[in-house]
């Protein structure tokens, strides 16, 4: 170093120390992390749209739903910003902050060229299940091709914070917990009704897991009736209790209350019919409390991080619908227990000293056979129609073979062997299948991979099939319905679409660093594990594409 530039360095650095001197008393140190939770509860309530707060609002109690929303920051404009809205894309993309285009989880199966055969987005032939012997059991994240706030917790605390993913359904207690996480517990519903996890995660169950399991609180639950929590007046939100937009449990005429639990077990695949009703929640709400006391969540510095999912709401979504009193009285309890467990909370963890926020991992469609009666936009899709004249266009056209090898989640998959040994264009194939589904007047758009490869950008919806694409793992060409059209049967619901009544979440922080107070702007999915980071002091996940909800956060100085 020449003699020049270090008198220059030594006079910058005495400058340095008397401004800093000068200003100590002036200015505060920063705090770069802010004092973090003691322990981050990252809540997903399946099937759960954001209209259910507002419809429910006046029969939920003060200190459930209520409470989060009346002393928490609520987001009241949050949207999935992809297609498909499935469960297994939607509880990747809360929790890794961005969309199936970067962490893989694009659907909940998918068809996979190389084996020719469904994928499940959770499944993992190479694992063994723990605590079951059955397949059930064989269940992992390497699928995920992105890093959670799970993960970055464990980074951030040097593997010191816990990280844990619970939920009736195994996809959604595994990929919000993401690849790194201390465990993950699902249950085992048929002659099993189990909480189990695989060895991925461990060799064994944890002693209390398998004392838990001998509570045999599940029998517990389904040796009782469930009848309305409510009077009959307080449904006045929902459908009449008997109709036929509605499917009956198996061995029962009518989708009435009160249902028979004990009587309904044998034909309803015994511990199975646990999952659709509210009593599966209270289930996990019971492993979750049993969870952080045996793990000692919350108890030191480090912060930790349970990830669960009440998967109940969705199975009665899907058996009864939006417009039910059966997925009415299911968040009514659902109130109740959040309620008793953000005061198990208090106690525990202690108040302010706890994050939890929550979301859905997608909403639900109106159900159009209920609704065609008002006269409203919609109907049924059967894409086997779909499939059928494509086959017989083609076939006509070059000749015989089986053209499309796969149709799922409106995802069309070419015969790409036979297309390259016919000496043909694969992109120009696609345009004429993309321009062939177009025909049915139930198509609203349809895209080629080679196109959703080669630009970003167009309209909403189009971004939204974008988000959602991944040119590993989707179809040749992806085509949406028009709004209001499901592939389902007549009764109950599903979900999958672009549009708001699948992507509108509810999305609420509460508790450790949050600043009281609510938004109308639109925000993302993707937005909710940036301001989780933002509010805990940790880094972002790596693939993270959304923003931090700004105004949700708590000044730390
Ligand atoms: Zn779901």
């Amino acid at each position: 170093m020449n003699f020049k530039l270090r008198f220059y360095l030594a006079s910058l650095f005495t400058l340095f120390l008397s401004c800093a001197t000068s200003q100590q008393s002036a200015v505060n140190t920063p705090s770069m992390v802010g004092k973090p939770p003691r322990l981050i509860i990252g809540i997903t309530v399946d099937q759960m749209r954001y209209d259910y707060l507002q419809r429910y609002w006046d029969d939920f109690t003060a200190v459930g739903f209520k409470r989060l929303v009346g002393e928490g920051f609520v987001c009241h404009n949050l949207h999935y910003n992809y297609m498909p809205t499935y469960t297994g894309p939607g509880h990747a993309s809360i929790f890794t902050g961005t969309t199936p285009a970067y962490h893989g989880i694009i659907q909940n199966d998918w068809y996979d060229r190389s084996s020719n055969s469904m994928i499940y987005c959770s499944s993992d032939t190479t694992v063994k299940g723990v605590g079951t012997p059955s397949k059930a059991g064989q269940m992992s994240p390497h699928y995920l091709t992105a890093s959670t706030l799970g993960d970055m917790i464990g980074h951030h605390t040097n593997r010191k914070g816990k990280v844990f993913g619970i939920a009736m359904k195994d996809r959604g207690a595994i990929l919000p917990a993401g690849r790194t996480a201390n465990g993950a517990y699902w249950f085992v519903g048929g002659e099993e009704g189990k909480w189990a996890s695989s060895t991925w995660y461990m060799e064994a169950l944890p002693e209390w897991v398998n004392a838990f399991n001998a509570q045999k609180k599940a029998d517990e639950y389904l040796s009782k009736p469930w009848s309305l929590l409510g009077d009959e007046s307080t449904y006045n939100e929902s459908a009449a209790d008997n109709n036929a937009h509605e499917a009956p449990f198996k061995g029962t005429t009518k989708p009435t209350f009160p249902y028979d639990l004990p009587a309904l077990r044998a034909a309803n695949g015994n511990y199975e019919l646990l999952k659709a009703t509210p009593f599966g929640n209270s289930l996990t709400l019971d492993f979750a409390q049993a969870l952080i006391e045996n793990e000692q969540l919350g108890k030191d510095n480090d912060v930790d991080m349970l990830c669960m999912s009440f998967s109940s709401t969705d199975y009665i979504g899907h058996q009864f619908g939006i417009h039910a009193r059966e997925t009415q009285d299911c968040y009514l309890r659902l109130d109740q227990e959040l309620a008793v467990f953000l005061l198990y909370l208090d106690q525990t963890i202690g108040k302010d000293q706890y994050l939890v926020f929550l979301s859905a991992d997608h909403g639900g469609a109106p159900t159009p056979s209920y609704t065609a009666k008002q006269k409203a936009i919609g109907g049924y899709w059967k894409s086997d129609r779909l499939e059928l004249m494509l086959e017989d266009t083609l076939a006509k056209k070059y000749g015989q073979g089986d053209w499309i090898v796969n149709e799922s989640n409106q995802n069309i998959f070419l015969n790409r062997a036979l297309i390259q040994s016919k000496k043909l264009s694969l992109k120009e194939i696609q345009y004429e299948v993309a321009a062939l589904a177009l025909d049915f007047p139930e198509v609203h758009q349809a895209f080629t991979s080679s196109d959703l490869n080669q630009f970003r950008g167009g309209d909403l919806i189009k971004s939204m099939v974008q988000n959602g694409f991944d040119s590993s793992r989707s179809g040749d060409v992806v085509y949406i319905l028009k709004p209001g059209y499901i592939e389902y049967g007549m009764t109950g619901t599903t979900h999958g679409s672009p549009y708001t009544y699948d992507t509108h979440v509810p999305a609420i922080f509460f508790g450790a660093g949050v600043r009281k107070g609510e938004t109308f702007e639109r925000f993302t999915i993707a937005d909710i594990a940036p301001t989780v980071s933002m509010l805990a002091g940790f880094a972002l996940p790596d693939a993270c594409t959304g923003t931090p909800i700004v105004e949700s956060i708590a000044p730390r100085r």
